[in-house]
């Protein structure tokens, strides 16, 4: 289904989301304060509009309560990523992402009701030592201060071993809740499931937990 989204502000990272969104066929309208950006924007996106999104009158003009979801990608200006969540929530937006520069920035933005927080920098930075740590480490998503689902690609060490031989529940108290082999997913796959290299574990568990299965297992 087409969804409708707003991004507000065209940095690195704005820019990149409405190329992307496009990309995926949906509806973008874009904003910036600044003529040129949104000159250069106006050829990759459906709608793009010079506004400044602290103007309350113009958000409304614009219809924006109409769109499935408005990103807020202001970047350095704190003060107007705030006030611009702020009317988006206050305007009746159902769902808002917001970027946050840090931890004051983002307790702000939660306390004002956006509906999701990113933190970009901090964020890739921590996939980024996983992977450092261990190449075979694809992808990691928070759950929560403690815990997370990594994505770990198996390699020739567990070639051939069954979940039960691993016995990697007992041994470090995470949880393979999926297998990716190819083009499918082995979803909460069997004790006896044997895993093959290649195959990509979505394992769940604390992170201490996550982490020992990281360095030790592979
Ligand atoms: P990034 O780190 O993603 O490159 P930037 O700070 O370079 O972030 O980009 C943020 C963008 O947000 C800039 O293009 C800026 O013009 C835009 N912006 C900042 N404040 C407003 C505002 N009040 N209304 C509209 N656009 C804004």
């Amino acid at each position: 289904m087409k969804k409708e989204f707003v991004v507000i502000g065209l940095g690195r990272f704005g820019g990149s989301i409405c190329r992307e969104l496009t990309r995926l066929g949906m509806d973008v309208l874009a904003i910036d304060k600044n003529e040129d950006l949104v000159t250069e924007y106006s050829n990759i996106v459906t709608h793009a509009v010079v506004a400044d999104s602290v103007d309350e009158s113009v958000l409304k003009s614009l219809g924006i309560r109409n769109f499935d979801h408005v990103i807020v990608a202001i970047g350095d200006d704190i003060q107007a990523s705030i006030l611009t969540t702020l009317i988006l929530k206050e305007l009746g937006v159902k769902r808002v992402t917001s970027k946050a520069l840090n931890e004051y920035h983002e307790k702000v933005l939660r306390k004002i009701g956006a509906d999701q927080i990113v933190h970009p920098e901090r964020d890739m930075g921590k996939r980024l030592a996983h992977n450092l740590v261990s190449s075979n480490v694809l992808d990691y998503l928070e759950l929560s201060d403690e815990h997370s689902l990594v994505e770990i690609a198996a390699n020739s060490k567990i070639d051939g071993h069954s979940i039960i031989d691993l016995d990697v529940r007992a041994r470090y108290g995470v949880n393979i809740v999926a297998i990716k082999r190819e083009a499918n997913v082995i979803v909460s796959p069997q004790a006896t499931e044997v895993i093959r290299k290649g195959d990509i574990l979505i394992v769940i568990g604390a992170n201490a937990d996550i982490n020992r299965f990281e360095v030790k297992m592979l």
